[in-house]
């Protein structure tokens, strides 16, 4: 449900805007049902009589300051430089230090407290390392072995050692049983973390290498193929322009023969580097396959698309590589407009056939492909 206009800045207030910090302060509060659970107790305790309502309420003011300072130091921020900033550990341990101060005080019924205790290790579990959880049932049932010895050691009439020894030692091992357990589900929900980054990690490889090319870094066919598809498309609708250009370096069979197949490869990423920077956010530039590329050029004329491909031609045949002097790549582009009603296979064909005409015509250079057809319907044609 979406807060109303008056709750969003109560919230913002309570919560903080910023995540993680928002996220952390809402696993603060979820306490605060066990805090309920454990007050209104104590206070039904001080009904029956079993509890001192003095004593009760210097617990509660524990309870309360706990509770207080953990959310204040969440709340604030201060907690995010920590590794554990939700201060599940500190909160858990003072929280079953009060536990240990009820302990020393419920007399007869003080082996209740111990169902708390295990309480606050299991709302602890899901925050902390499998080593923490051990940790705290550990320390939680040491601070009850020192309550144990201090109570029957001053007051050994009503706290004699064997029935005291015997309260802690069921109590104590059923604690240290559910922190064991609580540590197992720690540890499978860090086994869980660690396959789902592990499995995003992989989702996003795959995904990478479904739409681009390993070696180029640029699109790859199939991508750049719906995205031109939806662009003809959108054309169709709106009437704006939009030119495909078909780029083929030239002679790449004798520079991987004359400098060796790395150095072509080098010279793929090369062009692709080259080239990337000097388009708009809307051009799209794929790997179409070997040493051939295309170019999408959406909101352009075959004019304005022969102006933009003459200044790559002249990047490209001014790229020097740091480690084959020697070698010059250039490209022979053809360059088509879509008309209206014609697919896309048309349109790259009739760009592939206008690179033809550019290798005929003696390479490095662009023809439009409305100049290779006559009887095509005209388009502006190029200025001289
Ligand atoms: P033209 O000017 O007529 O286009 O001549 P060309 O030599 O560029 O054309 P051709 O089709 O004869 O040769 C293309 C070459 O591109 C052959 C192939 O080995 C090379 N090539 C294709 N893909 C790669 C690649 O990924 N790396 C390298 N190094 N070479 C590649
Ligand atoms: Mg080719
Ligand atoms: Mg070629």
């Amino acid at each position: 449900m979406k807060p109303s206009s008056w709750q969003t800045p109560l919230l913002d207030w309570a919560l903080g805007r910023q995540q993680p910090t928002r996220r952390h302060v809402l696993l603060v509060l979820a306490t605060l049902q066990l805090y309920a659970v454990t007050i209104g107790i104590l206070m039904h305790t001080v009904h029956l009589g079993l509890l001192d309502r003095h004593m009760a309420n210097v617990l509660i003011l524990c309870a309360v300051t706990t509770f207080l300072t953990v959310f204040a130091l969440v709340r604030s921020g201060w907690s995010l430089k920590l590794t554990d900033p939700v201060l599940a550990f500190p909160h858990a341990l003072v929280c079953n230090c009060i536990g240990v101060l009820a302990f020393m005080q419920l007399g007869d019924h003080r082996s209740n407290v111990m169902i708390i205790m295990g309480q606050t290790i299991v709302a602890a579990m899901f925050r902390l390392r499998p080593a923490r959880v051990l940790l705290l049932g550990a320390l939680t049932v040491g601070m009850l072995a020192v309550a144990t010895i201090t109570l029957t050691w001053h007051d050994p009439v009503h706290y004699p050692v064997t029935k005291s020894w015997a309260v802690l030692a069921v109590g104590g091992s059923a604690l240290l049983m559910l922190s064991l357990v609580a540590k197992w589900i720690s540890d499978i929900g860090v086994k869980l973390g660690r396959q789902t980054k592990e499995l995003t990690e992989a989702v996003r490889t795959v995904q990478q290498m479904a739409t681009t090319d390993m070696l180029t870094g640029l699109l790859n066919r199939r991508v750049v193929t719906d995205l031109a598809e939806a662009e003809l498309k959108l054309m169709e609708r709106t009437g704006a322009p939009m030119c495909v250009a078909l780029i083929d370096l030239d002679h790449f069979k004798d520079i991987n023969d004359r400098f060796g197949h790395h150095a072509g490869d080098t010279a793929l990423r090369g062009f692709a580097q080259s080239i990337a920077p000097q388009l708009r956010q809307v051009d799209k530039l794929a790997r179409w396959g070997g040493e051939e590329f295309l170019l999408m050029l959406p909101q352009l004329n075959q004019n304005e698309a022969l102006t933009a491909l003459e200044r790559l031609r002249q990047t490209v045949e001014a790229l020097v590589f740091k480690d084959h002097a020697l070698m010059q790549l250039t490209f022979s582009v053809g360059i088509a407009q879509a008309q209206p009603g014609e697919s896309l296979e048309q349109l790259v064909d009739r760009a592939d056939q206008a690179v033809y005409e550019a290798k005929r015509q003696g390479r490095n250079r662009c023809v439009l492909a409305s100049s290779l057809v006559a009887s095509a319907e005209p388009l502006t044609e190029a200025p001289a």
